[in-house]
This record gives C-alpha cells, sequence and structure tokens, in this order.
C-alpha cells in the first residue's frame, strides 16, 4: 500500500468497523438481556400468579383463572407442577412439547411453609391457594426437539400437611413433601425482536460505514493538501531559481518544521550551488591568468628572430609559470577527489619527528635563501594517527606557508604535544601575520589576504583548503591565530 492517502482511509475505516462492531455487539447483547430479563420476570410473575390460582378440588388441581372482577389474565406461559419423585401433579392442559428441567435437587426450600396444597379428596370448599415468596427460583433456555426454544422458570416450595392429612390422597402421594412449579414460555418472539435489532442495526452500520468512507476519502485528500501545495512550491525551485523559499503562513503549525527544515536545506544548497559557480569561475580565472602570461611571451618571442639568451630567458619565465599551473591543477585534482570520498585517509601510527626533519630538508634550501631558520620542539618518541603521505602534504603547505610569509631573518618553529586524546602540532612563525578580518576565510579555496602579495610569492591559494580538508578528513580540526609577531596554525588530530 503505496498511498498515503489509502493507508489513512484503510486505518480509519479498520477502527471504525471496530468501533461499529463492538457498539453493535454491545447493543444486541444488552438488548437481549434487557429482553430476558423482562421475560424472566413476567414469567416468574406468572408463575407465582398461576400457582396462587392452583385449586384442588376433589383432589383434582384446576386453575382459577378468573380473577376478582371477574376477568381472566392475560396468561401467555405453559404451568406444570412436579413433585420430587417426578409426579406431575399438574400440567396446563394443550402444553406442547417442551423440555421441562427435572425437579431441582438440593433446591432451597423456604424455611417456613408457605404452600398450602390440599391432600385430601374431601377439602371440597377448603380452596387453598399458594401464597408463596419461593426461593431461589432457577432460569433455564431449553430447546426442545423440534428446535423450538423456551425459557424456563422453576421455583421449590414446601408442602403443608393439612390437618386432615390422614385420610387417603388421591392427588399426592404420601411420600411427597416439596412440588416444583415451573413455567414455560416460548422464546421465539424473543428471537424474533432480537433478529429485528440485528437487521436495524447491520443497515445501521452499513450506513455509517459508507458515509465514514466517503467522508474519509474527502478528510484524507483535505488533510493531505499541504503536501500538494507543498509540492507545488518545490516545483518552481531549479538550479537558476534556487532563491525560492515556501512561507510557513498558510501552513498548519504542525507543518511549519518540515517547511524550515525544507527552506534550511535549500538555503544550504543555494550556497552549496554559489560556492561552486564562486569555485568554477575562481578557478578559471586563477588559470588564465598564467596561461595568458605564457601565451603572451610566446606571441611576443615569436614577431622577430631571438637570441639564445633570450629564448633561455623565456624558457624560464614559461616554465615558472607552468608549474604554478601545474600546482593549481594538482590541487584542485586533490581536492575534487577528496570531495569525491576518493582520498580516504589509511592512518597509521607515524613517529613525527622524522617527518617533519623531512619536511624542513626539502624546503631547506628555499628557507635559507630567504633566511628563514627552520625549529622544532617535538619529542623524538611522538607518534601521531595519520595517512602519512596526507600528513606530510599538509604539514609542507603550513611550512611552506610559514616561510613564504615570513620576515627575513625570522623563524619558522613546530611544537607538538599529546592532549585531549589526540596530537595537537603547532606551526608558528615570525612572518607578516594575518589581519583578524581575513582569518575566518583563509582556509576558503583561492582565498588570499591579499592577491598582489601572492603574485610575489607565488602561492596557488589552496594550500590551507587542502590542509583543512585533511584534517577534516582525519576527523581533525585545524585553527589560525595571527598577531603582530607573527602567525600560528594549529593542528589537532585525534587518536581515534
Ligand atoms: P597561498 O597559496 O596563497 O599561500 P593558502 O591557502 O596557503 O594560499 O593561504 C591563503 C592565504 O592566507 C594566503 O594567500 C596568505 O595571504 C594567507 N596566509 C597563509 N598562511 C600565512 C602565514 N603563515 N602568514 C601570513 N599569511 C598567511
Amino acid at each position: 500500500m503505496r498511498s498515503l492517502r489509502l493507508k489513512l482511509i484503510v486505518g480509519f475505516l479498520l477502527v471504525l468497523t471496530a468501533v461499529i462492531l463492538s457498539f453493535d455487539g454491545f447493543i444486541f447483547v444488552a438488548k437481549g438481556n434487557a429482553l430476558l430479563d423482562i421475560l424472566d420476570s413476567r414469567l416468574f410473575a406468572e408463575s407465582q400468579s398461576l400457582a396462587r390460582r392452583l385449586e384442588i378440588t376433589n383432589g383434582k388441581p384446576a386453575f382459577d383463572l378468573v380473577d376478582d372482577n371477574g376477568l381472566k389474565p392475560a396468561i401467555s406461559s405453559f404451568i406444570r407442577i412436579v413433585d420430587e419423585n417426578g409426579l406431575i401433579v399438574h400440567q396446563s392442559p394443550n402444553s406442547p412439547e417442551i423440555p421441562w428441567p427435572a425437579f431441582p435437587k438440593n433446591a432451597a426450600v423456604p424455611h417456613q411453609a408457605t404452600a398450602r396444597l390440599d391432600r385430601t379428596q374431601s377439602a371440597q370448599s377448603d380452596h387453598q391457594r399458594k401464597v408463596a415468596s419461593p426461593a431461589s427460583p432457577v432460569w433455564k433456555t431449553v430447546r426442545s426437539s423440534r428446535s423450538k426454544i423456551w425459557r424456563t422458570v422453576t421455583w421449590v416450595d414446601h408442602l403443608e400437611i393439612d390437618a386432615v392429612s390422614g385420610e387417603k390422597n388421591a392427588v399426592l402421594p404420601e411420600t411427597t413433601t416439596a412440588v416444583a412449579i415451573q413455567c414455560a414460555e416460548s422464546l421465539a418472539e424473543t428471537k424474533e425482536e432480537l433478529r429485528e435489532l440485528a437487521s436495524l442495526l447491520a443497515v445501521l452500520s452499513l450506513a455509517a460505514f459508507l458515509i465514514a468512507g466517503g467522508g474519509s476519502f474527502l478528510l484524507a485528500g483535505w488533510a493531505l493538501r499541504p503536501i500538494r501545495r507543498i509540492n507545488k512550491a518545490l516545483a518552481g525551485v531549479s538550479e537558476t531559481r534556487l532563491d525560492r523559499r515556501i512561507d510557513p503562513k498558510g501552513f498548519d503549525r504542525e507543518l511549519h518544521p518540515l517547511i524550515e527544515q525544507l527552506n534550511a536545506a535549500l538555503d544550504r544548497l543555494e550556497k552549496g550551488f554559489q560556492r561552486e559557480r564562486q569555485f568554477t569561475a575562481d578557478a578559471s580565472h586563477e588559470l588564465r591568468t598564467p596561461l595568458a602570461a605564457i601565451l603572451n611571451t610566446i606571441e611576443v618571442l615569436l614577431r622577430r628572430p631571438r637570441r639564445d639568451q633570450e629564448l633561455i630567458e623565456a624558457h624560464h619565465d614559461n616554465l615558472r609559470t607552468a608549474r604554478s599551473m601545474q600546482a593549481i591543477i594538482e590541487g584542485l585534482l586533490l581536492l575534487a577527489r577528496m570531495d569525491a570520498g576518493k582520498a580516504h585517509p589509511a592512518k597509521e601510527e607515524i613517529p613525527l619527528l622524522p617527518l617533519v626533519t623531512d619536511i624542513y630538508a626539502a624546503i631547506g634550501p628555499e628557507a635559507e635563501a630567504g633566511t628563514v631558520r627552520l625549529e622544532q620542539a617535538i619529542e623524538p618518541e611522538l607518534r601521531v594517527l595519520a595517512d602519512p603521505s596526507q600528513l606530510r602534504l599538509a604539514l609542507s603547505n603550513l611550512v611552506d606557508n610559514a616561510v613564504r610569509y615570513n620576515r627575513p631573518n625570522g623563524s619558522v618553529t613546530i611544537k607538538a604535544r599529546t592532549e585531549g586524546g589526540g596530537t595537537t602540532i603547532e606551526v608558528g612563525d615570525t612572518g607578516i601575520g594575518i589581519p583578524a578580518e581575513h582569518l575566518p576565510r583563509i582556509f576558503e579555496r583561492f582565498y588570499r589576504v591579499d592577491p598582489s602579495r601572492t603574485e610575489a610569492t607565488g602561492g596557488s591559494g589552496l594550500g590551507l583548503s587542502i590542509v583543512r580538508k585533511i584534517v577534516e578528513a582525519h576527523n581533525g580540526r585545524v585553527t589560525a591565530a595571527s598577531g603582530p609577531e607573527g602567525s600560528v596554525v594549529t593542528v589537532f588530530l585525534p587518536d581515534a
């Protein structure tokens, strides 16, 4: 399921279905219980009423169904009276096949004898009536063989043996001490009522489901509208229109962080593109100037025949210029490789002192020409975790700068110490220094404090950016500080 809208709708409808089903189930069960409760109380009341109206005349039980006002109560249930031995004392005439429950064993019988059944034949005028308030009625649902369902109530009552009990009993044997009064009513009506309720609930639930389904479709579309708006706003962003931003006004509060993130990403992208453009322009400019110088020298040379000496000098000029171009191109290539993550440092523990000695030896003649002393304060056993060739290049660039921007009779000093989980290497000089306002930018590509200054010193403008790139690839940091007495560039390389 790849559509957010579909996910929202399906999720919502699943929750809704669960709610509707539980609600329907609850209503159905509650209604069923309520109907059963009503039926049970009616059944019990009828059984009591019928029991009260039971008369045994001349040993024959019969119900006096006419009340004091001469009205017949509406009786919808069937009654049966059975003794503890299973003897049916009475059963409603024409009663259908009902699987009556058996006489309840261990039935609670009221302590006080409340039922009075006449055991005698002779109690002609003695209409003994039940006036019982029976103990523990038991309700049961039973199913007849024709799968008709019946609700029955059974309660047990005590018999008070009449004073004339010595006589022959035509109705109840002597052994009878208690009878169970049972009443049954068909559950067909209740079932029908519940069926109607179920159909009604089904129709209502389906309608609710369809309405909610349609509603959730519209709602999901409405909720996703901001995404379409953001999409539209982003569609206008292109390489040439990177300045476009999404205005958070008019969007819901919850979307503001997303919009801010998108705008911040656009900011970074725009700055990246600007840097990239600037870099390309700078690189072209850096290469165009020496190339123009070489072309110019050649053109001038070719105007007329030259002496050998003139030719040699011209070649020297061109060679110097071509070397500076070569330095720029190599610097650019190295930066490009590092940008692309292709020059990953192969770190190893290397002793620092021999490396510095090597660098000094290589740069020494130049330094001597400018009368700059090269000094160091490095413990011989100090080791640093770095890629040897990359660290050599970085330190060479720093020493190179420290010599080139130094004063006559100045000095360059490299100090190193282990601290804070790594090695700190400081390259200090007694040179011309870097004005404070330029310090934050000197690690940028092609950035020069004073372009005219470089004409004389011959830098490519890439030295410090290569240093920074190498140090960052080692998860380290590089900073520069400067004052009237010279500059210090500090490199920190972590041990891990
Ligand atoms: P460059 O090849 O021009 O030296 P870098 O990237 O190495 O390029 O340095 C950037 C600029 O920072 C230089 O042009 C120079 O102005 C300044 N700079 C770097 N190192 C020093 C230093 N030790 N003393 C004074 N200025 C320095």
